[in-house]
């Protein structure tokens, strides 16, 4: 199968591709032998999110936030799907064997490698920006055995934080920062962090959430690369025929804990289980002083506990 060809279907399916540069290639294969070991090429993909409506939490309406990460049925197995049609593509008729997909369940650095396969820059919100779709992609990784030549595909990406630095500007926690001009984040300070972490939070991080469900895409809605007509167009066309979130239910959400049943489970924020969700309804709802669930809510003092009991008395008190 010709490059070109190839290349076009990758564009066809949506999303844009980088080669890891051979030298580079070396040195990941030490660290990433299980993964690795055989490959000629690692290729990296990057799928922008699709443009979804934010779902309505019930009675609550549009008042508590999802991130736009998370409004769409489960990335990893679309994404997964679609990377595989792609090796298939490339491996019938050839030589070329596929070795391994990993899409974020792994642990190589997906943000780093996406950067040196020439996909972006790394903005001052640290997250991976590429000129042409922003910062709002999930990315994937295939490994295969045979070389690709990194110079059929290239990017101009070229990105100035320096004369912006809105996302730093923005953000609710001051979570952002540089050192030595490398973009830093502190991560007990970033509302998107928090709300995917265990356990029971500091009081001043309950309240920096605010009315943050799941995710805070705050440090990327200002970024202008995410507002470019052309980043706008990508993401639309993205959620062509992507199934999202219409509703989430608060109540179902409290229902489902009690009774020890899984829910959400075809989305990415549901891999922490309803406990976090639980968690984190509550603490919305005491920031907000929201009480249209508060029957409901009572029902959660059989929980056993302790994280549900420290957030379902701090709600009770306001
Ligand atoms: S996700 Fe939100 S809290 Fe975290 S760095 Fe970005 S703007 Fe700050
Ligand atoms: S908001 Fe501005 S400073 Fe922040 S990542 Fe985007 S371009 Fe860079």
């Amino acid at each position: 199968m010709k490059i070109n060809n190839w290349l076009e279907k990758v564009k066809s399916a949506g999303l844009k591709v980088g080669i890891l540069p051979e030298n580079l290639l070396i040195k990941y294969k030490r660290d990433y032998s299980r993964q690795l070991k055989d490959a000629g090429s690692l290729l990296v993909f990057l799928q922008p999110y699709p443009e979804l409506m934010p779902p309505i939490f019930g009675e609550l309406g549009y008042k508590i936030k999802l991130s736009k990460y998370a409004r769409g049925e489960d990335y990893h197995n679309i994404l997964k799907k679609k990377i595989k049609t792609l090796a298939n593509v490339f491996t019938t008729n050839s030589d070329t064997e596929l070795l391994w997909i990993g899409v974020d369940s792994h642990d190589l650095p997906e943000k780093k490698l996406a950067y040196e396969a020439g996909l972006g820059e790394i903005g001052y919100n640290t997250l991976l920006i590429n000129s042409e779709i922003g910062s709002y992609s999930y990315i994937g990784l295939m490994a295969i055995n045979s070389k690709v030549k990194a110079d059929k595909i290239k990017y101009e990406n070229i990105i100035d934080c320096e004369s912006c630095q809105l996302c730093q500007k923005h953000c609710p926690g001051n979570a952002l920062y540089l050192i030595d001009r490398v973009p830093q984040l502190n991560k007990d300070n970033c509302i998107s962090y928090l709300t995917q972490k265990k356990g029971i939070l500091g009081s001043w991080q309950d309240k920096l959430i605010k009315n943050n469900f799941w995710g805070c895409d705050i440090c990327q809605q200002v970024c202008p690369y995410n507002n470019t007509k052309s980043a706008k167009n990508i993401r639309n066309k993205a959620a062509k025929g992507w199934p999202g979130l219409k509703e989430i239910d608060p109540e179902k959400i409290i229902n489902s804990f009690i009774n020890k049943k899984n829910l959400y489970n075809e989305f990415a924020f549901s891999w922490r289980g309803n406990r976090i969700l639980v968690r984190n309804l509550l603490i919305n709802m005491s920031n907000m002083k929201y009480k249209q669930y508060y029957k409901n809510i009572q029902k959660l003092k059989v929980s056993n506990s302790p994280i549900i009991e420290h957030y379902l008395s701090i709600y009770n008190k306001t």
